[in-house]
């Protein structure tokens, strides 16, 4: 038996696998909400940091909406937008970090 650490593709492979559970765990629930829940949780957190619950200010930076909370700090980034993060490379962070300083 080897007491060796998980490769990096065995570490990608069961957080995929943990995200797909919980993913439909959440689908599963999610799926049982009537519309009028739906609007109504959209219009409390619309905006707001999913951590603190505090307003998050929007800035659009190299094309990408970007979404920080003033309070916590958090930065969030809608769907999709992580691909043009990625495209952006590595200095993307290092310049944001100049925006949000
Ligand atoms: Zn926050």
């Amino acid at each position: 038996m080897s007491d060796e650490k998980p490769s990096k593709a065995e570490d990608e492979y069961f957080a995929r696998l943990e995200f797909e559970r919980r993913r439909k765990e959440i689908e599963a629930r999610q799926a049982k909400l009537q519309d009028e829940e739906r609007a109504r949780l959209k219009q409390l957190h619309h905006m707001r940091c999913p951590k603190c619950g505090m307003e998050l200010a929007e800035v659009e930076f190299k094309g990408i909406k970007v979404d920080r909370c003033v309070a916590c700090n958090g930065l969030w980034f809608d769907g999709g937008e992580i691909d043009q993060v990625l495209a952006q490379g590595k200095s993307f962070f290092g310049r944001l970090g100049n925006i949000f300083k």
